[in-house]
């Protein structure tokens, strides 16, 4: 096609840039992460074995999500400050904005945190959200992601910080400070475990129907499942499970 052509970059560019979210994707199946335990990790087996190709609808999830997040994090990117990221200079010598589980089958559940106050130990996870009312926030799956952190860091205090990108009048950011007992972070630690090794196992023999599912969760089902590409597949899978734990 002509570089020229009225349609060159509307065909070339997009591409480009898909090809670039499929990497960066492909980068992250090396372990598993946090966040895809936070939401339904049968869908990410799914994922892992269709490959489907990514479309303009996640790249505007993704650049819309991680521009707000960078941009925060590189104005909080201040180490006098007391604040750590992946963007500041000597993170080398300061690993601990990473949560690391590592599991006794040889994969890894990872996380990097958005921001880490080191003076406080609080793990800070920034987010946007679409709503405009704030009763509607803090999201479950949110809250479980910043969970994670917390018990990687041994922290008994985080912050959720949203940005409400479609609120224009008032203070469009809403921050939530979520606190955990080091018995909650025990308990999270193993079940976050087993459900780490449950969807490793489920990803290398490609079945999803060893991970664990969120169908029947109303934080999910009208939106998550609503929009599945594998939705039937997965009733069909929670159906015959079903039917022999009652010929049981
Ligand atoms: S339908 Fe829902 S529960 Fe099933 S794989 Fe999709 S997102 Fe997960």
């Amino acid at each position: 096609m002509p570089i020229e052509s009225e349609y060159y970059f509307d065909k070339v560019l997009m591409e480009d840039l898909i090809t670039g979210l499929t990497k960066r994707y492909d980068r992250r199946r090396a372990g598993v992460h946090v966040s895809t335990l936070s939401m339904c990790p049968r869908q990410d087996v799914f994922k892992e074995r269709d490959h489907p190709p990514l479309t303009s609808r996640e790249l505007n999830f993704f650049t819309s999500g991680a521009a707000s997040g960078a941009a925060i994090q590189s104005l909080a990117d201040d180490e006098n400050n007391g604040y750590y990221n992946r963007y500041n200079k000597n993170n080398n010598t300061e690993k601990k904005y990473f949560a690391e589980y590592l599991t006794n089958i040889g994969g890894f559940i990872q996380g990097h945190i958005d921001l880490w106050h080191k003076p406080t130990n609080t793990p800070i996870e920034i987010k946007t959200s679409r709503v405009t009312k704030e009763e509607k926030l803090p999201k479950s799956f949110h809250v479980d992601q910043l969970k994670s952190y917390m018990v990687g860091m041994s922290a008994d205090h985080g912050i959720l910080l949203y940005q409400l990108i479609n609120k224009f009048e008032g203070d469009p950011f809403i921050k939530f400070v979520i606190k955990m007992t080091k018995k909650e972070r025990d308990e999270m630690a193993l079940m976050k475990i087993e459900d780490g090794i449950a969807l490793i196992k489920a990803k290398a023999y490609k079945r999803p129907e060893l991970a664990r599912h969120v169908r029947y969760d109303s934080n999910f089902n009208d939106w998550l499942c609503k929009d599945c590409p594998w939705r039937q597949e997965c009733d069909d899978i929670n159906s015959k499970e079903i039917a022999l734990r009652l010929k049981k």
